[in-house]
């Protein structure tokens, strides 16, 4: 059985031992509608070829299981700059901003290299998670067993990791400001960048690591720097807060983030989710992702707030590796993290928790049967291109029905 070999903990729906969603779930609109409204924003380099397996199986499901989705496709990147000027046009931004989820592949490539800055490729990203208020970015690290020779790592430190970092992702150094640098007049420049953060900042991004926690191991570490930082006296003090207030039924510990990196690749598997800023974030989760093998095969999710109404929640799911330019056109990008960033939004998204284990375990079943990308080829494999990849991934999917 396929599923058998994926790490033994998985994000469950219902949470365990309740007969409610938790809230950070609870999106009754989509639950009960019968149209699952996605955009497509495949964008640059090897964005559209994993992308398109995507689309086969999502024609799959529709045709299938009549899993009511309705797909609209834009452009982002360098693909939408060569397009319109922009790096996502204000109509393609309409569309994100009604669908219940957005699927995004990759940007930029060397082409784009000279555009002016506000119109780099990555700048399309950035809209979208400012527009969209993406605030809270889940990035699972797991270790499929079957590729637990490839990480750096020995083997009984990653075989059967499964980690999830929460990012802050619209808050902190990244856009605090001032974010400038000036002249200094005596042949010096300064380069400044602010690191800010509120109460609401940090109180909604630890509630949702203690809501995921719920659903896991129910342990949240938090990492910052409260020893040389104010923000993260404050982050320390409100996430205690927080988890004082609402979920004192969770394990919380503390961790200063240089310590955390240390420990991730000491002790990975000691973690269940770990909540950090959007600058910590960034290294800890691809230190993280790198105990796992390879970039092709790691998902993420990025999340708003929920409506007050409806209780949906602004989403958009996209694989963490690049545009990866060495082998665009070639047919040979491992289309998995894209795959599974599918499963994520139909587990976050659509509360579509069976499709998304299915989906996940015909992922583990197919590495199972041997089937490698070159990223992730080792000896006695078959390599395949992405196509052959994304078909086998469909039928182990249809298989399982
Ligand atoms: P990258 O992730 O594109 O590639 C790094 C290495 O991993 C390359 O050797 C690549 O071939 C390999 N790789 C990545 N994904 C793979 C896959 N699915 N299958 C097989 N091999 C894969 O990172 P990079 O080379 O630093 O950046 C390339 C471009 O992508 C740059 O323009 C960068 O700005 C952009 N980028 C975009 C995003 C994004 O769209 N979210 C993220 C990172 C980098």
């Amino acid at each position: 059985m396929p599923g058998a070999h994926l790490p033994q903990v998985q994000l469950k729906w219902p949470n365990p031992g309740s007969n409610e969603p938790p809230s950070i779930f609870n999106q009754p609109r989509i639950l009960t509608m019968a149209t699952r409204k996605l955009l497509l924003l495949p964008g640059d380099g090897i964005g559209p070829e994993a992308m398109g397996e995507v689309s086969k199986l999502i024609e799959v499901m529709n045709r299938d299981g009549n899993a009511g989705f309705e797909t609209e496709e834009g452009l982002v990147g360098g693909a939408a700059y060569d397009a319109h000027g922009q790096s996502i046009s204000d109509s393609d931004m309409e569309l994100a901003m009604a669908a219940d989820a957005v699927l995004f592949g990759a940007v930029g490539g060397s082409k784009w290299d000279d555009v002016p800055y506000e119109v780099r490729p990555e700048a399309g990203l950035l809209r979208l998670r400012k527009d969209m208020e993406l605030f809270a970015n889940l990035r699972p690290a797991i270790c499929y067993p079957a590729l637990a020779a490839s990480s750096s790592l020995k083997r009984d430190l990653v075989e059967g990791l499964d980690i999830l970092i929460v990012r802050e992702l619209t808050g902190g150094v990244y856009f605090g400001e001032p974010k400038e640098i000036i002249d200094l007049g005596n042949g010096q420049k300064r380069g400044i960048d602010t690191q800010v953060y509120d109460t609401y900042e940090i109180e909604r991004i630890s509630g949702v690591a203690f809501e995921l926690a719920r659903t896991r191991r129910n342990k949240v570490c938090s990492m910052e720097k409260r020893n040389v930082m104010k923000s993260g006296v404050l982050w320390n003090q409100v996430v205690t807060q927080t988890h004082k207030a609402k979920y004192p039924d969770v394990e919380l510990s503390h961790m200063l983030a240089d310590a955390g990196g240390m420990q991730l690749v000491r002790q990975p598997k000691q973690f269940d989710v770990i909540v950090t800023d959007n600058l910590f974030g960034d290294m800890l989760s691809d230190v993280a992702a790198m105990l796992t093998g390879s970039l092709g095969m790691l998902p993420s999710a990025s999340l708003g707030a929920p409506d007050g109404k409806t209780g949906a929640r602004r989403a958009l799911y996209e694989p963490v590796h690049g545009s990866a330019p060495d082998i665009a056109g070639k047919g040979v990008a491992n289309p998995i993290a894209m795959i599974a960033s599918f499963a994520m939004c139909m587990r976050y998204s659509f509360g579509m928790v069976a499709e998304a284990d299915r989906l996940e375990a015909a992922i583990a079943g197919v590495l199972d049967d041997g089937l490698r990308t070159g990223d992730i080829m080792s000896d006695g494999m078959k390599e395949v291109g992405t196509e052959e990849m994304g078909d086998a991934v469909v039928a182990r999917y249809r298989a399982a029905a």
